[in-house]
Protein backbone atom coordinates (compact mmCIF):
# COMPACT_ATOMS: atom_id res chain seq x y z
CA UNK A 1 0.00 0.00 0.00
CA UNK A 2 1.24 3.37 -0.80
CA UNK A 3 -1.60 5.48 -1.78
CA UNK A 4 -2.07 7.19 1.81
CA UNK A 5 1.85 7.93 2.02
CA UNK A 6 1.20 11.08 0.30
CA UNK A 7 2.67 14.19 1.95
CA UNK A 8 -0.19 16.16 -0.23
CA UNK A 9 -3.51 16.85 2.34
CA UNK A 10 -5.21 13.80 0.89
CA UNK A 11 -8.40 15.99 -0.32
CA UNK A 12 -6.09 17.99 -2.79
CA UNK A 13 -3.78 14.55 -3.84
CA UNK A 14 -7.00 12.77 -4.96
CA UNK A 15 -9.04 16.21 -5.72
CA UNK A 16 -11.49 15.63 -3.45
CA UNK A 17 -13.73 18.13 -1.57
CA UNK A 18 -11.90 20.51 1.07
CA UNK A 19 -13.36 19.42 4.32
CA UNK A 20 -15.85 22.06 5.71
CA UNK A 21 -19.09 21.76 7.69
CA UNK A 22 -22.23 20.93 6.49
CA UNK A 23 -25.50 21.07 7.63
CA UNK A 24 -28.88 19.28 7.93
CA UNK A 25 -31.40 19.64 5.13
CA UNK A 26 -34.63 20.50 6.38
CA UNK A 27 -37.76 22.21 4.59
CA UNK A 28 -35.12 22.72 1.42
CA UNK A 29 -32.87 24.73 3.46
CA UNK A 30 -28.70 23.85 4.64
CA UNK A 31 -29.45 24.18 8.61
CA UNK A 32 -27.61 24.07 11.77
CA UNK A 33 -28.94 22.08 14.30
CA UNK A 34 -30.32 23.71 17.24
CA UNK A 35 -27.82 22.45 19.54
CA UNK A 36 -24.71 24.15 18.13
CA UNK A 37 -22.83 20.83 17.81
CA UNK A 38 -21.11 18.67 14.95
CA UNK A 39 -19.36 15.64 14.73
CA UNK A 40 -16.34 14.74 13.02
CA UNK A 41 -16.53 12.07 9.90
CA UNK A 42 -12.56 10.79 9.14
CA UNK A 43 -11.27 8.62 6.28
CA UNK A 44 -11.17 4.90 7.74
CA UNK A 45 -8.10 4.57 5.59
CA UNK A 46 -5.97 7.12 6.85
CA UNK A 47 -7.53 8.91 10.44
CA UNK A 48 -5.34 12.16 9.56
CA UNK A 49 -7.91 12.79 6.77
CA UNK A 50 -10.94 14.53 7.38
CA UNK A 51 -13.70 14.22 5.69
CA UNK A 52 -15.91 17.24 6.89
CA UNK A 53 -17.93 18.09 10.37
CA UNK A 54 -21.63 17.46 10.67
CA UNK A 55 -24.56 18.49 12.82
CA UNK A 56 -24.86 16.56 16.06
CA UNK A 57 -28.84 17.28 15.78
CA UNK A 58 -31.85 16.20 18.53
CA UNK A 59 -35.20 15.79 18.86
CA UNK A 60 -35.65 19.18 18.10
CA UNK A 61 -34.23 19.07 15.16
CA UNK A 62 -36.18 16.04 14.40
CA UNK A 63 -39.31 17.53 14.89
CA UNK A 64 -38.94 20.65 12.63
CA UNK A 65 -37.81 18.32 9.92
CA UNK A 66 -41.16 16.10 10.34
CA UNK A 67 -43.01 18.82 10.10
CA UNK A 68 -42.15 20.20 7.13
CA UNK A 69 -42.39 16.51 5.91
CA UNK A 70 -45.29 16.77 6.75
CA UNK A 71 -46.57 19.85 5.62
CA UNK A 72 -44.96 19.18 2.11
CA UNK A 73 -47.12 15.92 2.21
CA UNK A 74 -50.21 18.02 1.57
CA UNK A 75 -49.25 18.55 -2.20
CA UNK A 76 -47.05 16.24 -2.87
CA UNK A 77 -49.56 13.43 -2.44
CA UNK A 78 -51.98 15.23 -4.81
CA UNK A 79 -48.48 15.42 -7.43
CA UNK A 80 -50.07 13.24 -10.41
CA UNK A 81 -47.50 10.57 -10.07
CA UNK A 82 -45.68 10.64 -13.45
CA UNK A 83 -44.71 14.30 -12.27
CA UNK A 84 -43.27 12.93 -9.18
CA UNK A 85 -41.51 10.90 -11.72
CA UNK A 86 -39.64 13.69 -13.61
CA UNK A 87 -38.16 14.66 -10.16
CA UNK A 88 -36.99 10.89 -10.01
CA UNK A 89 -35.39 10.95 -13.70
CA UNK A 90 -33.89 14.43 -13.25
CA UNK A 91 -32.24 13.18 -9.92
CA UNK A 92 -30.92 10.23 -11.92
CA UNK A 93 -30.01 11.80 -14.14
CA UNK A 94 -27.46 14.27 -12.34
CA UNK A 95 -26.14 11.28 -10.24
CA UNK A 96 -25.17 9.28 -13.39
CA UNK A 97 -23.39 12.68 -14.61
CA UNK A 98 -21.40 12.99 -11.07
CA UNK A 99 -21.29 9.40 -10.46
CA UNK A 100 -17.23 9.17 -10.07
CA UNK A 101 -16.43 12.06 -8.28
CA UNK A 102 -19.30 10.56 -5.85
CA UNK A 103 -17.86 7.62 -5.56
CA UNK A 104 -14.39 8.88 -5.44
CA UNK A 105 -15.89 10.96 -1.89
CA UNK A 106 -17.99 7.68 -0.72
CA UNK A 107 -14.65 5.40 -0.99
CA UNK A 108 -13.13 8.16 1.06
CA UNK A 109 -15.70 8.31 3.80
CA UNK A 110 -16.25 4.83 4.15
CA UNK A 111 -13.53 3.04 2.73
CA UNK A 112 -14.54 0.26 0.10
CA UNK A 113 -12.64 0.20 -3.20
CA UNK A 114 -13.35 2.99 -6.06
CA UNK A 115 -15.26 0.44 -8.79
CA UNK A 116 -17.59 -0.72 -5.24
CA UNK A 117 -18.38 2.86 -5.03
CA UNK A 118 -19.59 3.20 -8.52
CA UNK A 119 -21.56 0.06 -8.35
CA UNK A 120 -22.96 1.96 -5.26
CA UNK A 121 -24.13 5.35 -7.00
CA UNK A 122 -25.23 2.79 -9.91
CA UNK A 123 -27.50 0.79 -7.81
CA UNK A 124 -29.23 4.63 -6.97
CA UNK A 125 -29.42 5.77 -10.14
CA UNK A 126 -31.25 2.17 -11.30
CA UNK A 127 -33.25 3.26 -8.69
CA UNK A 128 -34.43 5.90 -9.63
CA UNK A 129 -34.92 5.30 -12.75
CA UNK A 130 -36.62 2.08 -11.56
CA UNK A 131 -39.18 3.86 -9.79
CA UNK A 132 -39.41 7.16 -11.96
CA UNK A 133 -40.75 4.39 -14.67
CA UNK A 134 -43.34 3.29 -11.98
CA UNK A 135 -44.48 6.71 -11.78
CA UNK A 136 -46.90 5.17 -14.87
CA UNK A 137 -47.57 2.04 -13.16
CA UNK A 138 -48.06 2.07 -9.72
CA UNK A 139 -50.91 -0.73 -10.83
CA UNK A 140 -53.25 -0.91 -8.54
CA UNK A 141 -56.03 -4.09 -9.09
CA UNK A 142 -59.45 -3.88 -11.00
CA UNK A 143 -61.96 -7.20 -10.14
CA UNK A 144 -65.62 -7.91 -10.61
CA UNK A 145 -67.88 -7.69 -8.41
CA UNK A 146 -70.36 -10.13 -7.23
CA UNK A 147 -73.25 -7.69 -7.99
CA UNK A 148 -74.53 -6.13 -11.19
CA UNK A 149 -73.67 -2.61 -11.82
CA UNK A 150 -70.94 -2.77 -9.51
CA UNK A 151 -67.16 -2.06 -10.00
CA UNK A 152 -64.52 -3.28 -8.21
CA UNK A 153 -60.82 -1.88 -7.56
CA UNK A 154 -57.62 -1.99 -5.07
CA UNK A 155 -55.56 0.74 -5.29
CA UNK A 156 -52.60 2.28 -3.48
CA UNK A 157 -52.07 4.98 -1.32
CA UNK A 158 -49.28 6.93 -0.12
CA UNK A 159 -48.83 6.80 3.95
CA UNK A 160 -47.74 10.04 4.90
CA UNK A 161 -43.76 10.95 6.38
CA UNK A 162 -41.34 8.32 5.94
CA UNK A 163 -38.70 8.03 8.25
CA UNK A 164 -35.52 6.05 7.10
CA UNK A 165 -32.52 5.04 9.17
CA UNK A 166 -29.77 3.66 7.47
CA UNK A 167 -26.05 2.32 7.55
CA UNK A 168 -22.71 2.89 6.27
CA UNK A 169 -21.83 0.06 4.36
CA UNK A 170 -24.15 0.66 0.90
CA UNK A 171 -24.55 4.67 1.82
CA UNK A 172 -26.09 6.08 -1.10
CA UNK A 173 -27.58 2.78 -2.70
CA UNK A 174 -30.19 2.34 0.43
CA UNK A 175 -30.79 5.63 1.49
CA UNK A 176 -31.54 5.46 -2.81
CA UNK A 177 -33.57 2.41 -2.48
CA UNK A 178 -35.70 3.65 -0.10
CA UNK A 179 -36.24 7.15 -0.70
CA UNK A 180 -36.66 6.53 -4.61
CA UNK A 181 -39.54 4.34 -3.69
CA UNK A 182 -41.02 6.11 -0.66
CA UNK A 183 -40.86 9.30 -2.82
CA UNK A 184 -43.01 8.01 -6.46
CA UNK A 185 -45.87 6.51 -4.13
CA UNK A 186 -46.37 10.15 -2.90
CA UNK A 187 -44.80 9.91 0.92
CA UNK A 188 -42.15 13.05 2.11
CA UNK A 189 -39.20 11.63 3.52
CA UNK A 190 -36.73 12.36 6.81
CA UNK A 191 -33.68 10.18 6.77
CA UNK A 192 -31.20 9.59 9.40
CA UNK A 193 -27.93 8.75 7.74
CA UNK A 194 -25.25 5.91 9.67
CA UNK A 195 -22.81 9.03 11.59
CA UNK A 196 -20.13 7.08 9.54
CA UNK A 197 -21.02 8.39 6.19
CA UNK A 198 -23.82 11.08 6.37
CA UNK A 199 -21.47 12.71 3.09
CA UNK A 200 -23.29 10.46 0.69
CA UNK A 201 -26.85 11.17 1.51
CA UNK A 202 -25.75 15.15 1.79
CA UNK A 203 -24.46 14.04 -1.62
CA UNK A 204 -28.37 12.56 -2.63
CA UNK A 205 -29.41 15.64 -1.01
CA UNK A 206 -27.40 18.13 -3.06
CA UNK A 207 -29.27 16.07 -6.23
CA UNK A 208 -32.38 16.71 -5.27
CA UNK A 209 -32.14 20.19 -4.39
CA UNK A 210 -30.87 20.43 -8.04
CA UNK A 211 -33.78 18.83 -9.34
CA UNK A 212 -35.74 21.00 -7.75
CA UNK A 213 -37.43 18.82 -5.70
CA UNK A 214 -40.22 20.86 -3.41
CA UNK A 215 -39.20 21.97 -0.06
CA UNK A 216 -39.94 19.65 2.46
CA UNK A 217 -40.20 16.82 0.21
CA UNK A 218 -37.01 15.39 1.35
CA UNK A 219 -35.26 15.96 4.78
CA UNK A 220 -32.19 14.72 6.16
CA UNK A 221 -30.96 15.02 9.74
CA UNK A 222 -27.45 13.38 11.19
CA UNK A 223 -26.84 12.69 14.51
CA UNK A 224 -26.22 9.59 16.41
CA UNK A 225 -28.93 6.79 16.82
CA UNK A 226 -30.24 7.45 19.99
CA UNK A 227 -30.32 11.49 19.56
CA UNK A 228 -31.84 11.47 16.16
CA UNK A 229 -33.18 7.90 15.70
CA UNK A 230 -35.22 7.24 18.25
CA UNK A 231 -37.04 11.02 18.26
CA UNK A 232 -37.76 10.01 14.26
CA UNK A 233 -39.47 6.57 15.28
CA UNK A 234 -41.31 8.30 18.42
CA UNK A 235 -42.55 10.80 16.19
CA UNK A 236 -46.60 10.10 15.98
CA UNK A 237 -46.38 12.17 12.34
CA UNK A 238 -44.19 9.62 10.82
CA UNK A 239 -46.67 7.11 9.61
CA UNK A 240 -43.51 4.51 8.75
CA UNK A 241 -39.62 3.72 9.24
CA UNK A 242 -37.69 1.95 7.24
CA UNK A 243 -34.77 0.65 9.03
CA UNK A 244 -31.67 -1.23 7.51
CA UNK A 245 -28.76 -1.94 10.15
CA UNK A 246 -27.95 -4.47 12.95
CA UNK A 247 -30.47 -7.36 14.17
CA UNK A 248 -30.12 -5.91 17.50
CA UNK A 249 -31.12 -2.59 16.56
CA UNK A 250 -33.72 -3.65 14.27
CA UNK A 251 -35.38 -5.92 17.47
CA UNK A 252 -35.40 -2.25 19.71
CA UNK A 253 -37.09 -0.38 16.55
CA UNK A 254 -39.14 -3.30 16.29
CA UNK A 255 -40.44 -2.52 19.84
CA UNK A 256 -40.55 0.52 19.68
CA UNK A 257 -42.87 0.89 16.70
CA UNK A 258 -45.39 -1.94 18.16
CA UNK A 259 -47.25 0.28 20.64
CA UNK A 260 -48.18 3.04 18.15
CA UNK A 261 -48.88 -0.02 14.78
CA UNK A 262 -46.39 1.78 13.18
CA UNK A 263 -45.44 0.35 9.70
CA UNK A 264 -42.31 -0.86 9.83
CA UNK A 265 -39.24 -2.16 7.35
CA UNK A 266 -36.58 -3.76 8.50
CA UNK A 267 -33.22 -5.34 6.66
CA UNK A 268 -30.81 -6.26 9.16
CA UNK A 269 -28.00 -8.93 9.52
CA UNK A 270 -27.01 -11.92 7.62
CA UNK A 271 -25.06 -14.88 7.64
CA UNK A 272 -24.69 -16.28 4.14
CA UNK A 273 -23.62 -19.23 2.32
CA UNK A 274 -21.74 -20.88 -0.67
CA UNK A 275 -22.32 -24.41 -0.82
CA UNK A 276 -20.12 -25.84 -3.32
CA UNK A 277 -20.43 -29.18 -4.44
CA UNK A 278 -18.41 -32.24 -5.81
CA UNK A 279 -19.55 -31.55 -9.34
CA UNK A 280 -18.99 -27.60 -9.52
CA UNK A 281 -16.60 -25.81 -11.80
CA UNK A 282 -13.84 -25.27 -8.33
CA UNK A 283 -12.16 -22.08 -9.88
CA UNK A 284 -15.57 -20.41 -10.44
CA UNK A 285 -16.14 -20.95 -6.93
CA UNK A 286 -13.60 -19.49 -5.71
CA UNK A 287 -13.52 -16.83 -7.99
CA UNK A 288 -17.02 -16.01 -6.46
CA UNK A 289 -15.82 -16.86 -2.80
CA UNK A 290 -13.43 -14.43 -3.05
CA UNK A 291 -15.45 -11.35 -4.26
CA UNK A 292 -18.27 -12.34 -1.95
CA UNK A 293 -16.38 -12.57 1.05
CA UNK A 294 -13.64 -9.87 0.83
CA UNK A 295 -15.64 -6.93 -1.27
CA UNK A 296 -16.71 -4.09 1.24
CA UNK A 297 -13.80 -5.76 3.46
CA UNK A 298 -16.43 -8.40 3.96
CA UNK A 299 -18.89 -5.61 5.66
CA UNK A 300 -22.06 -6.44 3.49
CA UNK A 301 -24.87 -7.68 4.76
CA UNK A 302 -25.04 -10.06 2.22
CA UNK A 303 -21.22 -11.34 2.66
CA UNK A 304 -20.66 -15.14 1.94
CA UNK A 305 -19.19 -15.32 5.29
CA UNK A 306 -19.90 -19.46 5.34
CA UNK A 307 -18.39 -21.55 2.62
CA UNK A 308 -19.81 -24.80 2.66
CA UNK A 309 -17.94 -27.53 0.48
CA UNK A 310 -18.30 -31.15 -0.03
CA UNK A 311 -15.68 -33.26 0.80
CA UNK A 312 -14.47 -34.53 -3.03
CA UNK A 313 -13.20 -30.92 -3.66
CA UNK A 314 -13.03 -29.59 -0.63
CA UNK A 315 -9.12 -29.58 -0.02
CA UNK A 316 -8.51 -28.34 -3.48
CA UNK A 317 -10.88 -25.08 -2.90
CA UNK A 318 -9.50 -24.72 0.27
CA UNK A 319 -5.62 -24.34 -1.40
CA UNK A 320 -6.63 -22.68 -4.33
CA UNK A 321 -8.81 -20.12 -1.98
CA UNK A 322 -5.96 -19.55 0.68
CA UNK A 323 -3.84 -18.85 -2.48
CA UNK A 324 -5.41 -16.42 -4.05
CA UNK A 325 -6.99 -14.61 -0.45
CA UNK A 326 -3.17 -14.02 -0.07
CA UNK A 327 -2.69 -12.06 -2.82
CA UNK A 328 -5.06 -9.68 -2.19
CA UNK A 329 -3.95 -6.04 -2.12
CA UNK A 330 -5.14 -4.12 0.72
CA UNK A 331 -5.02 -0.23 0.94
CA UNK A 332 -6.70 2.99 0.24
CA UNK A 333 -9.47 1.99 -2.10
CA UNK A 334 -8.88 5.33 -4.44
CA UNK A 335 -5.52 3.66 -5.48
CA UNK A 336 -6.14 1.86 -8.61
CA UNK A 337 -4.25 -1.39 -7.60
CA UNK A 338 -5.95 -1.81 -4.32
CA UNK A 339 -8.67 -4.91 -3.80
CA UNK A 340 -9.30 -4.19 -0.57
CA UNK A 341 -9.75 -1.49 1.56
CA UNK A 342 -10.15 -0.90 5.42
CA UNK A 343 -12.65 -2.00 7.94
CA UNK A 344 -15.19 1.53 9.10
CA UNK A 345 -14.11 2.10 12.42
CA UNK A 346 -10.91 1.14 15.03
CA UNK A 347 -14.56 -1.04 16.83
CA UNK A 348 -15.05 -3.01 13.60
CA UNK A 349 -11.42 -3.99 13.60
CA UNK A 350 -11.79 -5.22 17.28
CA UNK A 351 -14.69 -7.16 16.46
CA UNK A 352 -12.58 -9.40 13.77
CA UNK A 353 -10.30 -9.24 15.86
CA UNK A 354 -12.23 -10.79 18.61
CA UNK A 355 -13.65 -13.39 15.69
CA UNK A 356 -10.24 -14.68 14.67
CA UNK A 357 -9.26 -15.07 18.74
CA UNK A 358 -12.51 -17.19 18.95
CA UNK A 359 -12.20 -18.93 15.95
CA UNK A 360 -8.80 -20.03 16.72
CA UNK A 361 -9.68 -21.06 20.20
CA UNK A 362 -12.89 -23.42 19.05
CA UNK A 363 -10.05 -25.33 16.75
CA UNK A 364 -11.13 -24.29 13.18
CA UNK A 365 -7.44 -23.61 11.11
CA UNK A 366 -6.57 -20.57 9.73
CA UNK A 367 -5.39 -20.95 6.21
CA UNK A 368 -4.56 -17.36 5.54
CA UNK A 369 -4.40 -14.00 6.99
CA UNK A 370 -5.99 -13.45 10.64
CA UNK A 371 -3.77 -10.25 11.32
CA UNK A 372 -4.44 -6.75 11.45
CA UNK A 373 -2.36 -4.54 10.20
CA UNK A 374 -0.86 -1.59 11.76
CA UNK A 375 2.89 -0.98 10.23
CA UNK A 376 3.31 2.08 8.00
CA UNK A 377 1.18 3.01 5.26
CA UNK A 378 -1.12 1.42 7.75
CA UNK A 379 -0.95 3.07 10.71
CA UNK A 380 -3.52 5.65 10.65
CA UNK A 381 -6.37 3.06 9.08
CA UNK A 382 -8.46 0.64 10.21
CA UNK A 383 -6.53 -2.42 8.32
CA UNK A 384 -6.89 -6.23 8.62
CA UNK A 385 -5.42 -9.22 6.18
CA UNK A 386 -8.40 -10.79 4.27
CA UNK A 387 -8.89 -14.23 6.63
CA UNK A 388 -9.87 -17.92 5.88
CA UNK A 389 -10.70 -20.05 8.16
CA UNK A 390 -10.74 -24.05 7.67
CA UNK A 391 -12.04 -27.37 8.76
CA UNK A 392 -14.65 -25.30 11.25
CA UNK A 393 -17.65 -27.12 12.26
CA UNK A 394 -21.19 -25.67 11.79
CA UNK A 395 -22.18 -24.97 15.30
CA UNK A 396 -19.32 -22.68 15.93
CA UNK A 397 -19.52 -19.15 16.79
CA UNK A 398 -17.47 -18.48 13.60
CA UNK A 399 -19.96 -20.12 11.80
CA UNK A 400 -23.03 -18.87 13.56
CA UNK A 401 -22.42 -15.41 14.21
CA UNK A 402 -22.19 -12.27 11.80
CA UNK A 403 -18.72 -10.55 11.93
CA UNK A 404 -19.02 -8.29 9.27
CA UNK A 405 -15.11 -7.94 8.31
CA UNK A 406 -12.78 -9.91 5.92
CA UNK A 407 -13.30 -13.04 7.49
CA UNK A 408 -14.73 -16.30 5.93
CA UNK A 409 -15.59 -19.62 7.25
CA UNK A 410 -14.77 -22.96 5.42
CA UNK A 411 -16.73 -25.86 6.90
CA UNK A 412 -16.48 -29.60 5.47
CA UNK A 413 -19.91 -31.80 4.00
CA UNK A 414 -20.80 -35.13 2.99
CA UNK A 415 -23.80 -34.32 0.71
CA UNK A 416 -26.16 -31.76 -0.81
CA UNK A 417 -28.70 -32.55 2.10
CA UNK A 418 -26.09 -31.88 4.65
CA UNK A 419 -24.97 -28.71 3.04
CA UNK A 420 -28.61 -27.63 3.20
CA UNK A 421 -29.35 -28.15 6.61
CA UNK A 422 -25.92 -26.64 7.39
CA UNK A 423 -26.78 -23.49 5.53
CA UNK A 424 -30.02 -23.09 6.93
CA UNK A 425 -28.62 -23.71 10.27
CA UNK A 426 -28.54 -19.80 11.18
CA UNK A 427 -30.26 -17.87 13.02
CA UNK A 428 -30.65 -15.51 9.80
CA UNK A 429 -31.66 -15.85 6.00
CA UNK A 430 -30.79 -13.01 3.87
CA UNK A 431 -28.67 -15.04 0.67
CA UNK A 432 -27.26 -18.52 -0.19
CA UNK A 433 -25.94 -19.65 -3.43
CA UNK A 434 -25.12 -22.86 -4.91
CA UNK A 435 -21.65 -24.10 -7.14
CA UNK A 436 -23.20 -26.75 -9.23
CA UNK A 437 -23.22 -28.24 -12.54
CA UNK A 438 -26.12 -30.60 -12.27
CA UNK A 439 -29.38 -29.09 -12.68
CA UNK A 440 -30.68 -31.16 -9.78
CA UNK A 441 -28.65 -29.75 -6.78
CA UNK A 442 -29.34 -26.21 -8.17
CA UNK A 443 -33.06 -26.21 -7.74
CA UNK A 444 -33.33 -28.47 -4.66
CA UNK A 445 -31.16 -26.33 -3.38
CA UNK A 446 -33.68 -23.41 -4.71
CA UNK A 447 -36.02 -24.91 -3.14
CA UNK A 448 -34.88 -25.73 0.28
CA UNK A 449 -33.10 -23.00 1.11
CA UNK A 450 -34.67 -20.50 3.42
CA UNK A 451 -33.20 -17.25 2.18
CA UNK A 452 -35.05 -14.43 0.67
CA UNK A 453 -32.09 -14.38 -2.22
CA UNK A 454 -30.63 -17.33 -3.96
CA UNK A 455 -28.10 -17.83 -6.73
CA UNK A 456 -26.87 -20.53 -8.47
CA UNK A 457 -22.89 -20.24 -9.57
CA UNK A 458 -22.50 -17.09 -8.69
CA UNK A 459 -21.55 -15.64 -4.93
CA UNK A 460 -24.10 -14.66 -2.14
CA UNK A 461 -23.58 -11.00 -3.37
CA UNK A 462 -24.95 -9.55 -6.75
CA UNK A 463 -28.69 -8.46 -5.83
CA UNK A 464 -30.22 -6.12 -9.36
CA UNK A 465 -32.90 -3.51 -8.49
CA UNK A 466 -35.92 -4.65 -9.99
CA UNK A 467 -36.21 -7.79 -7.87
CA UNK A 468 -37.01 -7.83 -4.04
CA UNK A 469 -34.23 -7.63 -1.41
CA UNK A 470 -34.47 -8.91 1.77
CA UNK A 471 -34.52 -11.67 4.08
CA UNK A 472 -36.17 -14.25 6.19
CA UNK A 473 -35.74 -15.44 10.00
CA UNK A 474 -33.86 -12.54 11.78
CA UNK A 475 -32.73 -10.98 8.60
CA UNK A 476 -36.26 -9.48 8.19
CA UNK A 477 -39.41 -8.98 9.13
CA UNK A 478 -41.55 -9.77 6.14
CA UNK A 479 -40.84 -7.15 4.04
CA UNK A 480 -38.85 -6.45 0.85
CA UNK A 481 -37.35 -3.23 -0.39
CA UNK A 482 -36.07 -2.84 -4.50
CA UNK A 483 -38.83 -4.35 -6.98
CA UNK A 484 -42.46 -4.03 -7.14
CA UNK A 485 -42.06 -5.69 -3.61
CA UNK A 486 -40.36 -2.11 -2.27
CA UNK A 487 -43.56 0.11 -3.21
CA UNK A 488 -45.66 -2.12 -0.75
CA UNK A 489 -43.73 -1.01 1.93
CA UNK A 490 -44.20 3.03 1.33
CA UNK A 491 -48.37 2.32 0.37
CA UNK A 492 -51.81 1.21 1.63
CA UNK A 493 -54.05 -0.92 -0.42
CA UNK A 494 -57.69 1.21 -0.07
CA UNK A 495 -60.24 -1.09 -1.74
CA UNK A 496 -62.56 1.00 -3.40
CA UNK A 497 -66.55 -0.60 -4.33
CA UNK A 498 -68.61 1.79 -6.50
CA UNK A 499 -72.46 0.78 -7.02
CA UNK A 500 -74.12 2.01 -9.84
CA UNK A 501 -77.24 0.11 -9.86
CA UNK A 502 -79.04 3.36 -7.92
CA UNK A 503 -80.50 0.38 -5.74
CA UNK A 504 -79.05 -1.34 -2.37
CA UNK A 505 -77.26 -3.98 -3.35
CA UNK A 506 -75.91 -5.97 -0.06
CA UNK A 507 -72.76 -8.08 -0.57
CA UNK A 508 -72.87 -11.57 0.56
CA UNK A 509 -76.75 -11.26 0.66
CA UNK A 510 -78.29 -10.34 -2.32
CA UNK A 511 -75.80 -12.84 -4.17
CA UNK A 512 -78.56 -15.02 -4.07
CA UNK A 513 -80.98 -13.78 -6.15
CA UNK A 514 -78.85 -12.32 -8.66
P1 LIG B 1 -26.37 -0.38 13.12
O1 LIG B 1 -25.36 -0.14 14.17
O2 LIG B 1 -27.59 -1.15 13.48
O3 LIG B 1 -26.77 1.06 12.56
C1 LIG B 1 -27.67 1.23 11.52
C2 LIG B 1 -28.34 2.58 11.64
O4 LIG B 1 -29.12 2.58 12.83
C3 LIG B 1 -27.36 3.75 11.77
O5 LIG B 1 -27.91 4.87 11.13
C4 LIG B 1 -27.32 3.97 13.27
O6 LIG B 1 -26.95 5.26 13.65
C5 LIG B 1 -28.76 3.70 13.64
N1 LIG B 1 -28.96 3.36 15.04
C6 LIG B 1 -28.08 2.78 15.89
N2 LIG B 1 -28.65 2.64 17.10
C7 LIG B 1 -29.92 3.13 17.01
C8 LIG B 1 -30.99 3.27 17.92
N3 LIG B 1 -30.90 2.85 19.18
N4 LIG B 1 -32.14 3.82 17.49
C9 LIG B 1 -32.26 4.24 16.21
N5 LIG B 1 -31.27 4.15 15.30
C10 LIG B 1 -30.11 3.59 15.69
O7 LIG B 1 -25.75 -1.12 11.86
P2 LIG B 1 -24.47 -0.73 11.03
O8 LIG B 1 -23.26 -1.05 11.83
O9 LIG B 1 -24.59 0.65 10.49
O10 LIG B 1 -24.59 -1.72 9.78
C11 LIG B 1 -24.17 -3.03 9.86
C12 LIG B 1 -25.37 -3.96 10.01
O11 LIG B 1 -26.34 -3.66 9.02
C13 LIG B 1 -24.99 -5.41 9.78
O12 LIG B 1 -25.65 -6.20 10.71
C14 LIG B 1 -25.50 -5.68 8.38
O13 LIG B 1 -25.78 -7.03 8.11
C15 LIG B 1 -26.73 -4.84 8.35
N6 LIG B 1 -27.13 -4.54 6.97
C16 LIG B 1 -28.21 -5.18 6.48
C17 LIG B 1 -28.60 -4.97 5.18
C18 LIG B 1 -29.81 -5.67 4.62
O14 LIG B 1 -30.32 -5.21 3.61
N7 LIG B 1 -30.28 -6.75 5.21
C19 LIG B 1 -27.87 -4.09 4.38
C20 LIG B 1 -26.76 -3.46 4.91
C21 LIG B 1 -26.40 -3.68 6.23
P3 LIG B 1 -25.43 5.62 14.01
O15 LIG B 1 -24.65 5.40 12.77
O16 LIG B 1 -25.50 7.05 14.38
O17 LIG B 1 -25.02 4.72 15.12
Amino acid sequence: MSATTTTKPLHEAYSLRAPREYRNYIDGEWVRSTTGKTFENRNPANEDDLVGTFQNSNAQDVSAAVDAADRAFAKWRLTPAPKRAEFLYHVGEILRRDKEKIAREMTREMGKVLEETKGDVQECIDMAFLMAGEGRRLFGVTTPSELPNKFNMAVRMPLGVAGMITPWNFPIAIPGWKSMAALICGNTVVIKPASFTPLSVVMLAEAFEEARLPKGVFNVVTGSGGAVGNPLIENPKVRVISFTGSTDVGRDISIACAPNFKHLHLEMGGKNVIMVMNDANVDLAVDGALWGAFGTAGQRCTASSRLVVQRGVYQEFVDKLAARAKKLRVGFGLDAKIDMGPNISKGQIDTVRKYVKIGTDEGAKLVCGGNELKDGAYAKGHFHEPTVFADAKPGMRISQEEIFGPVTTVIPCDSLEEAISIGNGVKYGLSSSIYTNDVRNAFTAMRDMYTGLFYVNAPTIGAEVHLPFGGTKETGNGHREAGVAGIDVFSEWKSVYIDYSGSLQRAQIDTETV
